[in-house]
């Protein structure tokens, strides 16, 4: 697991201070964004306090993202700090969490993405710390990823290189996940809750997949069959 992540005594944060003042601006969506992060404990996705959940802020050039080391267990608003898109705490009295760097850097070069997902979930940093792509061979996987979920570069935590490697990798992707090389899984998604979908599906077809290997050799899907399945479950399923 990556012991930087939402580490409070990393150098980096005592360079990223919070705001050290609460206004209490954006709360519903603070409210909305700290309510998904239960999505990540009941599904099974993080423990302790890894892991984060952010959301773009609509027609502001500010997102909201967990608190540094703030514990799932009654996480409230509060614990949720508002940055600008250099990562820098604007509202809140918690340091942002130490992923913040990644995300904003993904929010400045990805304008369609308006939520982002991080964990170390178990079976996706399975495969990320093999650095080996989750292959298609599953519907579901061709439903919610078009192929199959790649692998990022392996970076370190303090600048911008994990979201470079985000952009990187899923710019023109179908895939809302990259699982960053012995790390851990990343998604977007046009929400927050879209992305958290994505980082549940990605742990769910990564530890299925891993099972079937254990089993003998996955069959692959054809691509013309990936690109039919995608383009339904994508234009069709789900549509209100
Ligand atoms: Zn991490």
């Amino acid at each position: 697991m990556c012991s930087a992540c939402d580490s409070p005594t990393s150098a980096r944060l005592t360079v990223r201070a919070a705001a050290g003042e609460e206004r209490g601006s954006h709360r519903e969506q603070r409210e909305h964004v700290a309510a998904l992060h239960a999505l990540l404990v009941s599904n099974g996705l993080v423990t302790w306090t890894a892991g984060n959940i952010s959301e773009r802020v609509p027609g502001e050039d500010l997102f909201v993202i967990k608190g540094s080391g703030v514990d799932y267990d009654g996480l409230t608003w509060e614990g949720i700090t508002v940055c600008d898109l250099d990562g820098v705490a604007v509202d809140g009295v918690r340091g942002p969490s130490s992923d913040t760097d990644a995300h904003a850097y993904v929010y400045r070069n990805m304008p369609e993405v308006n939520g982002q997902v991080h964990t170390h979930s178990t079976y996706a940093a399975a495969w990320a710390a093999r650095a080996e792509p989750v292959p298609c061979v599953l519907t579901a996987m061709a439903d919610e990823f078009g192929g199959p979920i790649p692998i990022g570069p392996f970076a370190l935590i303090g600048d911008d290189s994990i979201g470079r490697g985000i952009v990187d990798t899923l710019a023109g992707h179908r895939s809302p996940a990259v699982f960053m090389q012995n790390h851990g899984v990343f998604t977007i998604g046009r929400s927050a809750r879209a992305a958290v979908k994505a980082a549940v599906m990605a742990e769910d077809v990564a530890r299925t997949v891993h099972i079937s290997l254990q089993l003998g050799t996955p069959v692959p899907i054809p691509q013309a069959d990936i690109d039919a399945l995608y383009e339904r479950y994508q234009n069709v399923y789900g549509q209100k």
